[in-house]
């Protein structure tokens, strides 16, 4: 007997509806001034269409990098991008 709307046992895409399992993604971030690509982020994803759920932990970690690399990125890009001056 199965049971699969009923049990939840597993996430299941809120796109699709497909089953999530569970895997390593590339994280792409895209900010404004850098596009950062994380490689083997554990994440779940959807087997049908390939969304990808970060749990909390990943998220929050990946903000607090973020914002380290948003302050480094201001100061490389201040030093890079000279204001043009007439
Ligand atoms: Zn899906």
């Amino acid at each position: 007997m199965e049971e699969r709307s009923k049990n939840k046992k597993a996430l299941s895409c809120c796109f699709c509806g497909g089953d999530m399992s569970k895997g390593k993604t590339t994280y792409t971030v895209n900010r404004r001034g850098y596009h950062l690509l994380i490689d083997d982020v554990p994440a779940w994803k959807c087997t049908q269409c390939d969304e990808a759920y970060y749990e909390e932990s990943e998220v929050e970690a990946i903000q607090e990098m973020l914002r380290e690399v948003d302050a480094g990125a201001a100061k490389v890009r201040k030093e890079a991008v000279r204001p043009v001056t007439a």
